[in-house]
């Protein structure tokens, strides 16, 4: 089969590599296509140190059963599916709270290097990481539920009501799913604040309001009358936390999301004394992504506004470099494998 293989910092190939039978338990995805998420062009630039040489990534995906383990049962051959990358022990306390993106032994498909993951024709996973989808959905569309997940587990974390103004601080993908996540939970009032004009662009088709981070706290006391009830951070900087600060009321919560700076000093009286509540996000369980799931079935004008570009494997290495060297302004890009 045909994989993406990471060879070392900006350093990606086409190579050929054996399919992995599934073992009893394990179900085998002959995949369609596997989204580029932020988090493999940091890896493929070797900023984070989070991907390793020989490692084949990629956990934004959607296939076809291609053979099941002998002690799988309630999935088919041919069935459309999704894979929930996270990989859990299903016995530690956060596991039995439903926090699995807490699990004690969580392990990421396409993050953890000894797994080959989706950037491949095939993938073997645990039949429990197998989401079947709606067989009449655009299949291209199941390769946008895991960042669609990331940004309704946000709202989750955050305690978002209908009835809040919020305001999100990014517009690229992660940004983006969590103002398409308010939408689905009924939030009306959404400020989107973003740079790029190619990603305002993209959330301006969806109907959001999208400013410039400059223009942010006008465009909120204008448009809100008062300030945020709660503002997410898709960026997760400085800069982005301390204009958090200025966009919410004393009493706000901030969702940290983003991670963009792994170290940051705060204002930290914007905490005590204007009792800010400030809340960490990260993943999702398996809830947000079996539901997530089921909606983008049902909202497929989204999932084609989300996708900008479909690339062939040999198109690839090309693409994650003009990704990282950010000379291709775009939001989300899929692999095709099939
Ligand atoms: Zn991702
Ligand atoms: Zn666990």
């Amino acid at each position: 089969m045909k994989a993406l293989v990471f060879q070392g910092p900006w350093e990606m190939t086409v190579e050929d590599r054996a399919p992995r039978d599934p073992s009893d338990h394990e179900v085998r995805v002959a995949v369609i296509a596997t989204g580029i998420c932020g988090s493999d062009i940091h890896g493929f630039a070797g900023h984070t140190g989070r991907r390793h040489p020989n490692q084949v990534m990629g956990h934004e995906t959607v296939g076809r059963i291609d053979l099941l383990g002998s002690k799988v049962s309630g999935l088919k051959v041919g069935d459309l599916v999704s894979i929930n990358p996270a990989m859990t022990c299903g016995e530690c306390s956060n596991c039995k709270k439903n926090d699995h993106e807490l699990c004690d032994r969580l392990r990421v498909l396409g993050v953890v290097p000894e797994i080959d993951a989706a950037f491949a024709e095939f993938v073997t996973v645990p039949s429990e990481n197998i989401i079947p989808l709606d067989p009449n959905m655009n299949p291209v569309h199941g390769a946008l539920i895991e960042p669609l997940a990331v940004g309704y587990h946000a709202l989750r974390r955050g305690h978002v009501s209908a009835d809040q103004n919020v305001v999100v601080i990014g517009g690229g993908p992660i940004g983006q799913a969590v103002a398409i996540a308010c939408r689905r939970i009924g939030v009306n009032n959404v400020i989107v604040s973003e740079i790029s004009p190619t990603r305002s662009a993209l959330l301006m088709r969806l109907g959001f309001t999208v400013v410039h981070p400059k223009d942010l706290l006008t465009e909120v006391e204008s448009t809100f009358g008062r300030k945020a009830d709660t503002v997410i951070d898709a960026v997760g900087s400085e800069a982005t936390i301390a204009s958090s600060h200025e966009v919410s009321k004393r009493g706000s919560t901030i969702v940290f999301l983003g991670m963009a700076e792994p170290v940051m000093s705060i204002k930290s009286y914007e905490f005590s004394v204007a009792e800010r509540t400030l809340v960490g996000s990260f993943c999702y369980n398996k809830d947000d992504f079996s539901s997530t799931a089921k909606w983008i079935a049902e909202n497929p004008e989204i999932g084609d506004a989300l996708i900008d570009q479909i690339s062939t494997p040999e198109e690839a290495p090309r693409i994650f470099t003009a990704l990282a060297r950010q000379e291709l302004d775009v939001s989300k890009v899929l692999v095709r494998f099939s």
